[in-house]
C-alpha cells in the first residue's frame, strides 16, 4: 500500500490555520507501521485539487483527503472528486436524513437549503461515521490510470477528523492484506541528550542495522526515531539506541518529558507544584496537558512581580536588594517557599531573562535559573540560553521538567545501587 495525503483550506496555505491534521495522520499511521509517501496541500480551487489528485495518484494507490466536506460554497471536495473521477454525485437518503436532523437541531427545526450540500455521495462510497459534525466521511474505490484506487474523504474540523482516523481509517488500512510499504517505526526522547553529539554516537553503533535515525532536537533532548522494513530489526538497533542514548533513555513511545514524570510522581505518590516567573505558567500549562494530571500536580503560582514572589512564596525582600530576582538565592528561596506554602513534596521554580531587554541589573538576557526539590534533595542550576524571548521560555520549561525528571530519576538509581550493594 502506498498512500498519499492531500490536505485541503486556502488557510492552511496562508498559514492562519496550522496543518495539524497532517502531523496528527502521519502519527497515527506511524503507529501502525504505515507512512505517508507523499502529502500535499491545496487551497480551495476545483483546479488545484485536480492537480493534486494526479500528482498523488501517480505514486500512490490509497488517497486520504481532508477538509473541505462543509456546507459553504468553499468546501468543494465532494464535487471536484466527484467530477475528477467521472463519479455522479447525488443525495443519498440516509445522509439527507443525517443532515437535516442535525442542523434542524440548531436551526429549530428549520434546515437551510445550502447544507443539503452536505447531504450529497459519490455513486459507489461507503460512509464513514462521524459522531462530531454534520460531515460524513467518504471511502471510494475507483479505477485510475488502469489501477485500483481508494479514496478516503475526511472532513477538516481536527475534533471530527482525529476520531473518525481513530474509529474507522486506521482499523481498515491495518486490516489491508497487502504488507509491502509497511514501515516499522520505535521512537523515544533522549532526555537532556544534544541532538549532534548524539547522532555521531548512533550513527556509528547502528551503521550495520536495515534502519533509517531521525532526529528532532527539543528543549528537554532528542527525540530518536528508528524506522525500517523489517520489525525485528527496528527493535534491535532500537534497544541498542536507547542503552546508548544517556542516563536518562525513555521508554519506547514517550516523546515529551510531563507524562513520565508525572508517572514517576504517582509512582511515589508525591505532589508537585510550581513557581514561574518567566516562564509565566508554561510548565503549568505542560502539566496540566496531561490528562490525570491532578493526581500529582497540585497548581502552582506566577509570580512575576518580586511583591508576589515575597508574599505568596514568602521570598524574603533582602534577597531581591542584595541578589536581585533572577539569582540563585532567589530560586532557592522560590522552590522551597513554593514546597512550604503550597505543602508539596516536590516543586519547580524558574525565574529569569527572558528578553529582548535585559531587566535593570544589567543581567544578561537569556540568564536563567532553576530550582527543582524532590523529597530531601534540591539542585538550583544556573543557565544562559541564547535565542529570543519565546526560545528562552520554552528552554526554561524543557529544562526545568528535565532536572525534576533527572532527580527522580537518580534517587531510582541510588537506590537500585544500594540494594545491589
Ligand atoms: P473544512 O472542512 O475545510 O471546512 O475545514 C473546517 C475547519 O477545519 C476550518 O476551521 C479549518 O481551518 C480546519 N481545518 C481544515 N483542514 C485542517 C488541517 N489540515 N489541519 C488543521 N485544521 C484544519
Ligand atoms: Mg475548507
Amino acid at each position: 500500500m502506498s498512500i498519499a495525503v492531500i490536505t485541503t483550506g486556502t488557510e492552511l496555505l496562508k498559514g492562519t490555520t496550522l496543518n495539524t491534521n497532517l502531523a496528527f495522520l502521519g502519527r497515527e499511521l506511524g503507529s501502525i507501521g504505515l507512512a505517508i509517501r507523499l502529502a500535499l496541500t491545496a487551497g480551495d480551487h476545483e483546479r488545484d485539487l485536480y492537480a493534486a489528485f494526479s500528482e498523488a495518484l501517480d505514486s500512490a494507490d490509497t488517497l486520504i483527503v481532508t477538509g473541505g466536506l462543509g456546507p459553504t460554497r468553499d468546501d468543494i471536495t465532494l464535487d471536484a472528486t466527484a467530477r475528477f473521477f467521472g463519479l455522479e454525485l447525488a443525495p443519498h437518503p440516509e445522509l439527507v436524513q443525517k443532515v437535516t436532523q442535525f442542523w434542524g437541531l440548531r436551526h429549530r427545526g428549520r434546515v437551510p437549503k445550502p447544507v443539503l450540500r452536505q447531504a450529497r455521495a459519490p455513486e459507489g462510497a461507503v460512509f464513514l461515521p462521524n459522531p462530531n459534525g454534520s460531515a460524513t466521511g467518504y471511502r471510494i474505490e475507483t479505477v485510475y490510470g488502469g489501477r485500483t484506487r481508494r479514496i478516503y474523504l475526511l472532513p477538516g474540523p481536527p475534533r471530527e477528523f482525529e476520531p473518525m482516523v481513530k474509529a474507522a481509517l486506521l482499523p481498515e488500512l491495518a486490516a489491508t492484506p497487502e504488507q509491502t510499504g509497511h514501515e516499522y517505526t520505535l521512537g523515544f526522547l533522549a532526555a537532556g541528550e544534544p541532538e549532534f553529539q548524539l547522532q555521531v554516537r548512533l550513527e556509528e553503533a547502528l551503521s550495520s542495522f536495515p534502519v533509517e535515525l531521525a532526529y528532532c532536537a527539543t528543549p528537554s533532548g532528542t527525540r530518536v526515531f528508528v524506522s525500517g522494513a523489517d520489525r525485528e530489526q527496528v527493535h534491535k538497533a532500537a534497544e541498542l539506541a536507547r542503552t546508548l542514548a544517556g542516563p536518562a533513555p525513555l521508554p519506547f513511545g514517550e516523546l515529551a518529558l510531563p507524562a513520565p514524570v508525572l508517572a514517576e510522581l504517582e509512582r511515589r505518590k508525591w505532589h508537585l507544584v510550581t513557581a514561574e516567573s518567566c516562564t509565566g505558567g508554561m510548565i503549568s500549562a505542560a502539566l496540566t496537558a496531561i490528562p490525570g494530571s491532578s493526581r500529582s500536580y497540585l497548581g502552582g503560582a506566577v509570580v512575576y512581580s518580586n511583591e508576589l514572589k515575597h508574599r505568596l512564596l514568602g521570598v524574603p525582600r533582602e534577597i531581591f536588594n542584595s541578589f536581585g530576582a533572577v539569582s540563585a538565592e532567589c530560586a532557592t528561596a522560590m522552590v522551597d517557599g513554593a514546597a512550604e506554602q503550597f505543602g508539596a513534596e516536590c516543586a519547580v521554580a524558574v525565574t529569569g531573562i527572558a528578553g529582548p531587554a535585559s531587566d535593570d541589573t544589567n543581567k544578561p538576557v537569556g540568564l536563567v535559573y532553576i530550582g527543582v526539590r524532590a523529597g530531601e534533595k534540591r539542585i538550583v542550576q544556573e543557565f544562559h540560553f541564547t535565542g529570543d524571548r519565546d526560545s528562552v521560555r520554552e528552554r526554561s520549561c524543557g529544562n526545568a521538567l528535565l532536572m525534576l525528571y533527572r532527580l527522580l530519576h537518580e534517587d531510582e538509581v541510588d537506590t537500585a545501587a544500594a540494594a545491589g550493594r
